[in-house]
């Protein structure tokens, strides 16, 4: 991390202590600078443990929160990921340095085209960031080893679990968007099956269908 030394040092403290204990996911997140994604007002808290407001009155998710979900979803190096909810791109930074590949999708184009510019002064160039409604998935480009959702739905989107390849995890909040959510862990064991696991309590924007204004 740049920006603010200790700070960076404060926050991967408070990472650890959140039960975020990955070698992998925590070297990933020391080499991705948040300060980059948060832009105006908030940019000074960009190492603070909490999300913060970003453009199209969508927002950046809680760092331990982020470290959390990157671990349960154990990416390797061969994977194919597939994030919904690319907001500000810090999350998909993340994951392009644990993976192989990572297709990310926003309904808004301008959080899509804000998070490309990052993604290009950080030289990240296996992320292909997309303008779409990430609730049907990425069909051209499936199936995914591993999928990851930032944003709430009722239930786990059929589309995504058709996109999931046999032996894939997906981690997603499911529940009323304006309450708190759980976060659960999907695992496809096979053609028809699936197992469930429930982590923690999460709060995350609503997954909307259809594309934003912006
Ligand atoms: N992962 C982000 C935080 C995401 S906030 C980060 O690291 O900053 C949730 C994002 O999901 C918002 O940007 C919102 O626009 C997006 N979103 C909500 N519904 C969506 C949908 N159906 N398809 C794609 N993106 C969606």
């Amino acid at each position: 991390m740049t920006g603010d030394p200790q700070a960076a040092a404060r926050l991967l403290l408070a990472l650890r202590s959140a039960g975020v204990t990955d070698p992998r996911v925590l070297d990933a997140m020391e080499r991705i600078d948040r300060a980059l994604f948060v832009r105006g007002l908030f940019a000074s808290r960009a190492y603070e443990d909490v999300p913060l407001p970003i453009a199209c009155g969508q927002t950046i998710s809680q760092p331990s929160v982020v470290g959390l979900m990157t671990q349960a979803l154990s990416v390797s190096p061969r994977d194919k990921v597939l994030e919904v909810g690319t907001g500000s791109g810090y999350q998909a930074a993340i994951l392009s340095l644990l993976a192989r590949r990572v297709y990310t999708v926003d309904r808004y184009r301008s959080l899509v085209a804000a998070a490309r510019e990052v993604f290009e002064a950080l030289n990240l160039h296996n992320i292909t960031a997309l303008t779409a409604d990430g609730s049907h998935g990425l069909p051209d480009q499936a199936p995914f080893d591993r999928i990851l959702v930032t944003a709430a739905a009722e239930d786990p989107p059929g589309p995504l679990l058709a996109q999931l390849r046999i032996g894939g995890i997906m981690v997603l909040p499911v529940g009323q968007s304006d309450a708190v959510q759980t976060l659960l862990r999907v695992t496809r064991t096979g053609e028809r099956g699936f197992e469930y696991d429930e982590l923690r309590p999460v709060r995350f924007v609503p997954l909307v269908e259809g594309l934003g204004q912006d």
